[in-house]
């Protein structure tokens, strides 16, 4: 659900720009509106009016993506969480009658961090892993939910008010120099835990506020509000005193040139910067929720020029006990590709050498120069090509292997997981369609995970390129075909697309958030056609999100000009995605 679609959510509003929105509309008890937390990321408050004033609650978003008001029942959203307490009160003041909704014209508030945000993560991706191009955009795009909150437990950094790890002796003459307005403050380390200390000046004497980390990780002075983030907990004590001996009014600039990160030394502030972020990194991120760009087959071309070559030379190459996978063709098997500077894990394609058979060489060889003209982060990357013993295919390994079996072994894969690696998906297909490729073969079983969180699409098989003017390939006949993922034109006329890709895709998502089921269970290819034809479609699989089901009915549209391209499906995916993850 979009949020700023709601017309009662008021966005970065405080406490009492909602009391008097609410004391303006004046409609009785049980009026109420929605605001963003001011001190718990992604989280809500409720503000509620009764017997002539307000209350508010705070709507946490819990650890298992739930929202809740604390102590209080769990909620898909925080739409449920309000349809729920206007059917029962469960501890609120009263049930909630009816929404109290923006005056026209006015959009919800957007925070002083919202606006610095897309620039810190551009700067964060890029000196983190240095990436840049299409690398850089693609790499936000597919993971912006996490690299906000990445970069929310990070910015103070980059505020002019956070001095790092100074001494409280070193502090004061900062605070004492210059201007001495009273409400003068700054922020310094205390120790590399995470606790902090608040200067401010009060009639010219210096104030220090421990703030510490409690066990799940929130800041807080003494007995005060918690916050997920210093900034927050900034902007909260600028508007009100709340316990302090005064608001925080001007920020204590730090001395020319110096960052808030910790002393660096000269030539190295770069790997400083990065390796700060990234201690702070690994304590709001576990291990298994590792970025795409974590691993090295997001962007190998970043580094070496070893792997621009499209041969690969047998002596390097180290083939390794135990299959990975095996089609008609042959084996799939894990490899070692030892390069001059480093080496990297592979999977190597192996062509069966038996019966020789020219046309499955050739077959091999179409495959193997269409990977090489393909180059994107969602598409497993050929590394070349390797004619000894047999005719090999190497390529990028995708160690947890084919996504619909991943899923029937691993049930308990969130939707918000499952839309992300669905999203990723898409982000290939729509790098395809602009490069006037189609795939042919786009199914569950063709994508595969490199981890939990970062599938590519692989198997290039029956992949064409096509005549930009034409926009379609046409097949001379029909072959061994996956009918269930093909479009009615496929079957029809023998014509792919981009828009026949889209189709496939439909069903790649049903796979998905069935968990690997067969598509058309029980159904032969004949069935399928003939109740595609009668304009029916598969049900949505159990739990699946209706948004999701909407979309795969609108790639199952039956005629290919009404169809939407990748350019479409992919912004509306990204949109369910980041809707849910942030
Ligand atoms: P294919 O015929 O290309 O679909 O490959 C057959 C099987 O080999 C796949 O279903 C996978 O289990 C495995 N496989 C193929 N390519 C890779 C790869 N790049 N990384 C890991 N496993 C792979």
């Amino acid at each position: 659900m979009v949020m700023n679609a709601l017309p009662f959510f008021y966005g970065n509003v405080t406490r009492e720009e909602a009391e008097d929105y609410l004391g303006q509309a004046s409609t009785g008890n049980g009026t109420y509106l929605l605001r963003q937390s001011r001190n718990y990321l992604g989280g809500f408050a409720l503000s509620v009016f009764h017997s002539g004033r307000c209350y508010h609650y705070t709507i946490e978003k819990e650890p298992n993506e739930m929202y809740a008001i604390a102590g209080g029942k769990s909620h898909k959203t925080p739409v449920d969480v309000i349809d729920y307490h206007s059917q029962e009160m469960d501890g609120l003041v009263c049930l909630l009658k009816k929404p109290c909704n923006r005056p026209r014209n006015m959009q919800p508030k957007i925070g002083a961090f919202d606006d610095l945000k897309e620039k810190l993560i551009r700067e964060y991706v890029q000196q983190t892993w240095n990436l840049q191009g299409a690398a850089l955009e693609q790499a936000i795009i597919s993971q912006k939910p996490q690299l906000e909150k990445l970069i929310s437990t990070t910015a103070h950094e980059k505020m002019p008010w956070f001095h790092g790890s100074i001494t409280r002796e070193a502090c004061e003459p900062r605070l004492q120099n210059g201007s001495r307005v009273n409400g003068k403050f700054l922020i310094r380390q205390r120790d590399a835990k995470g606790s902090f200390a608040l200067c401010l000046l009060h009639e010219r004497q210096v104030m220090h506020y421990r703030i510490d980390r409690d066990r799940t990780g929130k800041l807080s002075i003494p007995d005060g509000k918690k916050f997920d983030t210093l900034w927050q907990l900034v902007e909260h004590y600028s508007y009100k005193p709340d316990g302090l001996l005064r608001v925080l009014t001007e920020p204590c600039p730090r001395p020319h040139g110096e960052t808030g990160k910790k002393p660096a030394n000269t030539n190295q502030t770069y790997k400083t910067n990065v390796s700060s972020l990234f201690l702070l990194r690994e304590m709001v991120i576990s291990p298994s929720e590792a970025m795409p760009m974590d691993t090295d087959v997001y962007n190998p071309y970043a580094d070496p020029d070893e792997l621009r070559s499209s041969t690969v030379d047998r002596n390097q190459l180290f083939l390794e006990d135990g299959e990975l996978g095996s089609g008609n063709f042959g084996t799939v098997m894990r490899g070692i590709y030892k390069m001059k500077r480093s080496e990297k894990t592979v999977a190597v394609k192996i062509l069966k050498n038996d019966d020789n058979d020219q046309s499955v060489r050739d077959e091999m060889l179409r495959e193997a120069n269409v990977m090489q003209q393909l180059d994107n982060p969602y598409i497993v990357r050929m590394i070349g090509i390797c004619e000894a013993e047999n005719l090999m295919l190497v390529m990028e390994l995708a160690e947890l292997g084919p996504l619909h079996k991943f899923l029937q072994k691993n049930k308990q894969t969130t939707i918000k997981n499952l839309t992300e690696l669905v999203h990723q998906v898409s982000m290939g297909m729509k790098y395809l369609e602009e490069h006037n490729f189609v795939h042919r073969d786009l199914a569950a079983r063709n994508v595969l995970l490199v981890t939990q969180h970062y599938a590519k699409i692989s198997d290039f098989g029956l992949s064409k390129a096509i005549a930009e003017e034409k926009n379609y390939y046409k097949a001379k006949g029909h072959g061994k075909w996956p009918v269930k993922w093909y479009a009615p034109e496929c079957i029809n006329y023998f014509k792919f697309s981009s828009k026949s890709d889209v189709w496939s895709f439909g069903v790649l998502m049903w796979e998905a958030y069935s968990y690997g089921q067969k598509p058309y269970k029980g159904l032969k290819g004949n069935d399928v056609m003939q109740m595609i034809e009668g304009g029916r479609r598969m049900d949505a699989p159990v739990n699946c999100p209706p948004e999701m089901y909407d979309l795969m009915k609108t790639c199952w549209t039956y005629k290919a000009n009404e169809r939407p391209g990748f350019k479409v499906v992919e912004p509306r995916l990204r949109e369910y995605y980041y809707d849910i993850a942030s």
